[in-house]
């Protein structure tokens, strides 16, 4: 299986090189030469399955021979080890026709465990074997950062640093970046906020003398094997629900595209999903951009769900990869006249993506409705990101299963879930201590030079 550019440039790679290189040095994002497809038959056999099993026969055909199948499946295994729960992505009923998928068993409490927690285990794993170690640099707004500080902690081939907004996390998700132990693993306070830790860590990837000299590495989602992690759960729900003998659709809380990018990819291996529905709040330029046919950047309004807060959807670009009929050089062009503002999408390609998706958008005063009646009608209490997919969920019902996804668990947003529902969300009990562990954290000024500097003194030669 080969790896190649989205903007056309960069060389081709193998899947390990590019998980290992995460962007594309032409400046895009890395997808699969081919998508390879699972038969009718294969899908129905996947019914009764474990989670990692399933996660095995999902993703072997993306992975190279670099990992043999023993260490793939040790992998997948050391991966889920940690969730909460036993069948990793349980289900739920909301409505006659409509099921959450719970994506909030891992240790962080969010979706991003899922696909962080593997690729912990892979990047362990390759680098073991090339003998090398790698300096990972992430910025978070909240959940990217404490996954990954998570799933590298304690590793021996990584070093560790995210670097988050101070004071503009919620506090479980500071504590979740500040409490670990393990000397490999830095959370490190920015005086500034979220687009300024962005900035730095373009900064540092652009000073080719520090990226080589730590040999710097990236986790977020443009990295190909965190899309693949997610397309296994996709298979795991539909399956439950009756597929492949019949249709399933999707509602999926949208805001870098990564997520639903994932089912994208699960219907193109031929899993028989009817509708992809967007789900963004307030902060709606995935969905503004299926209604009008072009992408226009506006100021990011902060939420109540966060993580959804972006303006510059990254793995939107691999989507317009396929419109565009995987021509680079065209892709190339929007992304250029993104920088300047926006761009319109030609009619073929918006045409493609209508036919792919469909979306709809849940204002603040939406969310927090949502959050109560799902409360009052189904006991369930769901966190400001899922209950964006509830509702436009519900304007989406049909005679086809719908599956929402819970990105997160409640209690990582608490106060806005207290305000909606009156409802206090506690942590599971695994993680009830989190307010009495210590913390560790270093608190950095905004400056590039700075920041290298501490990276260079904390890091394991
Ligand atoms: C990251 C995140 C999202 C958005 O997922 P994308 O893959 O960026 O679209 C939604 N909800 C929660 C809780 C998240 O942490």
């Amino acid at each position: 299986m080969k790896y190649v550019s989205t903007r056309g440039t960069a060389p081709e790679l193998k899947f390990e090189e590019a998980m290992l290189t995460g962007l594309a040095r032409d400046g895009g994002l890395y997808v699969p030469e081919t998508v390879p497809t699972m038969s009718h038959d294969e899908i129905a056999a996947l019914a009764g399955q474990s989670y990692e099993d399933v996660a095995f026969t999902v993703m072997r055909p993306f992975i190279g021979a670099e990992f043999p199948d023993g260490q793939l499946k040790s992998c997948i295994r050391h991966a889920y080890e940690g969730f909460g729960h036993s069948v990793r992505a349980p289900m739920v009923q909301l409505g006659p026709n409509h099921f959450l998928l719970e994506l909030f068993h891992g240790p962080t409490l969010a979706f991003k465990d899922f696909a962080m927690q593997l690729i912990g285990q892979l990047f362990q794993g390759a680098l073991e074997r090339r003998g090398e170690k790698v300096t990972i640099v992430g910025a978070t707004s909240g959940d990217t950062g404490s996954a990954a500080i998570e799933a590298f902690r304690g590793l021996d081939n990584v070093d560790v640093f995210i670097l988050f907004p101070d004071g503009r996390v919620s506090e479980v998700q500071r504590r979740q970046m500040t409490t670990p132990s393990e000397g490999n693993v830095h959370a490190l306070a920015v005086e500034g906020d979220f687009d300024d830790c962005q900035a730095k860590l373009k900064d540092m990837f652009n000073d080719f003398e520090f990226r080589d000299e730590v040999r710097l590495a990236g986790v977020n989602s443009i990295n190909w094997a965190r899309v693949l992690a997610q397309v296994v759960y996709y298979f795991t729900s539909a399956v439950a629900l009756g597929a492949p003998h019949r249709e399933v659709s999707f509602t999926v809380p949208t805001g870098n595209f990564g997520d639903i990018f994932a089912g994208y990819i699960a219907r193109a291996m031929g899993l028989p999903i009817r509708d992809l529905v967007i789900a963004t709040n307030q902060n709606d330029i995935l969905h503004r951009t299926l209604e009008t046919g072009a992408y226009t950047k506006a100021g990011v309004t902060p939420s109540i769900s966060p993580s959804m807060d972006i303006q510059v959807s990254s793995n939107f670009e691999r989507v317009l990869f396929d419109a565009y009929g995987r021509d680079g050089a065209v892709v190339a062009e929007q992304m250029a006249d993104l920088a300047s503002g926006g761009f319109t999408i030609s009619q073929g390609a918006i045409d493609f993506l209508r036919g792919q998706f469909k979306s709809g958008r849940a204002s603040e005063d939406e969310t927090m409705a949502t959050i109560k009646t799902t409360y009052d009608t189904t006991g369930e209490v769901i966190c400001p990101h899922t209950a964006v997919g509830v509702k436009v969920a519900n304007e989406h019902l049909s005679e086809v299963p719908m599956v929402t996804l819970a990105t997160a668990h409640p209690a990582k947003f608490p106060a806005a879930v207290k305000d909606a529902c009156g409802r206090d969300a506690a942590l599971p009990p695994r993680m009830s201590d989190l307010f009495e562990r210590e913390e560790r954290v270093t608190k950095v000024p905004n400056d590039l030079v700075a920041l290298e500097t501490l990276i260079r003194s904390k890091r394991r030669a």
